[in-house]
């Protein structure tokens, strides 16, 4: 059993927590936002009062926040609270799950390796789902040794766990895969769009592509046009699914690394333009293959 403090009971924090909790370990946890503690206390789980509670004495440190800048603003500290690294004992196992910037996950790395602490990366993919029902998949940065130790703890939240390489590298595999993610499904929806215009059905155009050339998962599990995989947002209105604001939140972590790297990556920066523009209108809410809505209204009178 693992003494664990588990701060951000958000959207994915909360189930994750209460699955370490489900599986033995000694979990507590904490949330600056005081609506998610009183959720987080219905579910079951012990919570604290502040961070620097929780992380008193814990072995390992989970983080599942909306932002690197939280990130960071949580291990140094702000507005006169205590930096985490500086309240946990030397050697404790920092994890940080929430999806951020490489160099900002990097700039982590070395925050708690001064401190005199271990500390991995560790995004996810799988959505609200996956931590619901520990099936997420988990991408890892950081040494061989952490890695194995903290491999347990992400398998009771998750199905698959990588290891990616060293400090920051799990944040890269999930900014790449999105990023091939994004550019996928908007040609999925382009093509689709396209058959409608040539009078072909988006069955027959399914049947074809999902057993050719064209398949990938946007088509085979995210289809855009309902019907053809009953159980895509699609059939359901968009909801999400992966919504447009967090697919726009990705490409922009993205665009950052493509523009830090100098990859000509166009592709990559044009997915990023056109959800930003999708998630800045309806699309926010929607599941981001619902971009073949905007595809569809904006493509010339027939
Ligand atoms: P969320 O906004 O629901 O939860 C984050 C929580 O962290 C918030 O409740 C916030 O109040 C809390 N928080 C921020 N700073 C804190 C601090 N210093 N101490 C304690 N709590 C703090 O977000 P979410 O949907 O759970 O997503 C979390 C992360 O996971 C994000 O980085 C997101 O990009 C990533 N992600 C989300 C999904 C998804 O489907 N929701 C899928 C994959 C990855």
């Amino acid at each position: 059993m693992t003494r664990i403090a588990f701060l951000g009971l958000g959207h994915m924090g909360l189930p994750m927590a209460k699955n370490l909790a489900a599986s033995g370990h000694d979990v507590i946890g904490f949330n600056v936002f005081p609506a998610a503690v009183d959720a987080a206390l219905d579910a079951g789980l012990a919570v604290t009062l502040s961070a620097q509670a929780a992380v008193d004495g814990a072995e390992v440190v989970i983080t599942m926040f909306q932002s690197g800048a939280q990130v960071v603003a949580a291990y140094l500290g702000s507005d006169g609270a205590d930096g985490l690294v500086d309240v946990a004992p030397p050697g404790t196992l920092f994890i940080d799950c929430s999806t951020i910037s490489v160099e900002e996950a990097q700039e982590a790395h070395r925050i708690a390796g001064i401190a005199r602490h271990r500390s991995l990366d560790a995004p996810v993919s799988g959505g609200v789902v996956g931590a619901e029902n520990a099936t997420l998949a988990f991408m890892v940065g950081g040494s061989d040794e952490d890695f194995e130790a903290a491999r347990p703890l992400l398998e009771a939240m998750g199905r698959r766990v990588v290891h990616c390489g060293g400090a920051g590298l799990g944040q890269a595999a999930k900014v790449c895969n999105n990023m091939i993610l994004a550019v996928s499904q908007i040609a999925v929806a382009e093509a689709f769009v396209l058959g409608e215009r040539l009078g072909l059905s988006h069955q027959a155009l399914f049947d074809v592509a999902s057993n050719a050339s064209g398949q990938c998962w946007a088509l085979t599990t995210n289809c855009p046009v309902p019907g053809p995989v009953p159980t895509s947002p699609a059939n359901r209105d968009y909801q999400p699914g992966f919504a447009g604001a967090l697919m726009n939140k990705d490409l922009g972590l993205a665009e950052q690394a493509i523009s830090l790297t100098g990859v000509d990556a166009r592709m990559g920066l044009l997915a990023r333009e056109i959800y930003q523009e999708f998630a800045a209108g309806a699309g926010a809410g929607q599941d981001f293959s619902g971009i073949i809505n905007t595809i569809r209204a904006d493509s010339a009178a027939a």
